[in-house]
């Protein structure tokens, strides 16, 4: 539906829902934390009287798995708080509020359904294939009549010009396809979340203060959740620093919070709508500049694109060691290589820099990004799926589709018609940290040794 007739659909709804019994409905929130450009929030509004929203919280989040890993890391746990936060923040101004839920939503939505009469559920679908399949499940469960779209993406599914499973394998004939196509505008918030009510109030809901208590920013990274901090990132991106004019420039360094977006964490929450990065991009081409930065731009908006709709294609192949290829690789998992690796105690300084830089701020370059997913596939043999659950517990813009599609790239069982990347360290040192200036400000000292123990696990002397 475009939101040209959908705003029709909804006018109808509104002039004759009055005539009927009054609707309950049920917005469950998960990563698109934001209410403008939210077509699905305006859709149930248009249909209800009475509203109920809701995020679910997962135990899981804050327990380690086998390997060590929080499945939700410190800095990216912060900006989920904040963002949930400016979001409840938002929805009061509007005389309702977000009650957050601890459990199982297999379980937890049919009874808030049960319990509160509800008749309309919505929500979105992001890249994410357990979310997917808990909604596949959900819809026919439930009696209430349950409405999702992909609204993190700059088309949605009916938009796109060919079937989900008909989907070009490689970046290249997908952009080829898609580029001819238009970017719908976004659309505001409707009007009628001033008129809704807010529907009574669940049991057991948590207050924020009994949340984990998030950790500080990292002063070098300051990404503030929410849905206004992601549109001041984009104003300053765009409009004040003029930076985009020079992205093409600076978007391979390092380090430099102007030299690329730093738009991630909030695309990846759905703080902010590619669609509205997509229209800015498009009025500043229009007005100021449009130069081969500009473009570049849009085209890696296009990347996200490509992999946010490759994991709804490859479904369980996204995760599996031998990827979309179904290759046989010859990776194992050393334990203390793994660790090291972690941490930033591997034998390459630059590779160390950025792991601390990742674990400090949550953020990574895409640049630092690539290396140190090269230097875990290819120099410590260790399997990309370790180095991509880590990823996920680390980064503040964690999204399924880009995280596990680019590691499948780099580690040569993915899109790549290369077949895997191979990066020398000590070229990209003399390249991009010439005087070693991120080594030092990250500390990135080389361990002397790859292995401090042996395959016995006896310590290498
Ligand atoms: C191993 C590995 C794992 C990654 N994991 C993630 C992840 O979990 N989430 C994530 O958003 N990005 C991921 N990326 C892609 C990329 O590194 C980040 O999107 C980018 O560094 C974010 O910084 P930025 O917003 O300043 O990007 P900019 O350079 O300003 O780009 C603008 C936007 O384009 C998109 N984009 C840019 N490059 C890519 C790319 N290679 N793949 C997909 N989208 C891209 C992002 O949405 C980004 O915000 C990963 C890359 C690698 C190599």
């Amino acid at each position: 539906m475009t939101p040209d007739n959908m705003t029709t659909a909804s006018e109808h709804l509104i002039s004759t829902g009055t005539q009927n019994a009054p609707q309950t409905g049920l917005y469950c929130f998960s990563h698109d934390l934001r209410v403008q450009d939210n077509p699905q929030l305006n859709e149930l509004l248009c249909r209800c009287d009475r509203v109920m929203f809701i995020y679910l919280l997962n135990p899981k989040w804050f327990k380690t798995d086998h390997r060590g890993i929080r499945s939700i890391g410190e800095q990216r746990w912060r900006f989920l708080y904040e963002s949930l936060q400016a979001l409840d923040q938002c929805l009061r101004r509007y005389g309702h509020q977000l009650h957050l839920l601890v459990g199982n939503p297999l379980t937890l939505i049919p009874a808030l359904c049960e319990q509160h009469h509800i008749q309309h559920v919505a929500g979105s679908y992001n890249s994410g294939l357990n979310e997917y399949r808990q909604w596949q499940q959900l819809t026919e469960q439930l009696d209430a009549e349950v409405s999702l779209a992909h609204q993190n993406t700059l088309w949605t599914s009916q938009q796109l010009p060919f079937r989900l499973h008909q989907l070009p394998k490689q970046f290249t004939p997908f952009r080829r396809q898609i580029e001819e196509l238009t970017v719908q505008a976004p659309v505001s918030l409707s009007e009628r979340l001033n008129l809704c009510q807010p529907a009574q109030s669940p049991d057991n809901t948590l207050t924020f203060e009994q949340l984990p208590k998030p950790c500080l920013c990292h002063a070098d990274a300051p990404f503030t959740g929410g849905e206004d901090a992601g549109w001041q990132q984009l104003h300053q991106y765009l409009w004040k620093s003029r930076q985009i004019e020079h992205y093409k420039q600076t978007r391979n360094e390092l380090d430099g919070w102007q030299n690329s977006s730093r738009l991630s964490p909030w695309l990846a929450l759905g703080c902010l709508p590619p669609r509205q990065i997509w229209a800015d991009i498009e009025q500043y081409e229009a007005e100021l500049c449009a130069n081969e930065s500009t473009a570049w731009f849009k085209f890696e908006l296009l990347w996200r694109e490509f992999f946010y709709w490759s994991a709804h294609r490859l479904g369980s192949d996204l995760y599996q060691p031998g990827g979309e290829r179904k290759k046989n690789l010859l990776t194992s998992f050393y334990a203390q290589r793994f660790r090291s690796w972690c941490e930033g105690s591997t034998p390459y300084p630059l590779v160390n820099a950025c792991m601390k830089q990742l674990n400090a701020t949550g953020f990574l370059s895409n640049r630092g990004r690539q290396l140190v997913a090269s230097a875990l596939v290819n120099e410590l043999s260790v399997s990309w799926q370790h180095g991509a659950a880590y990823f996920e517990s680390q980064l503040l813009d964690y999204d399924p589709g880009s995280n596990y599609g680019n590691w499948q790239y780099i580690a040569g069982v993915g899109a790549d018609p290369r077949g895997g990347r191979h990066f020398n360290l000590l070229k990209q040192q003399q390249e991009y940290d010439p005087e070693g200036i991120f080594i030092r400000k990250w500390q990135g000292d080389a361990s002397l040794q790859r292995d401090a123990v042996g395959i016995d696990d006896w310590p290498l002397i």
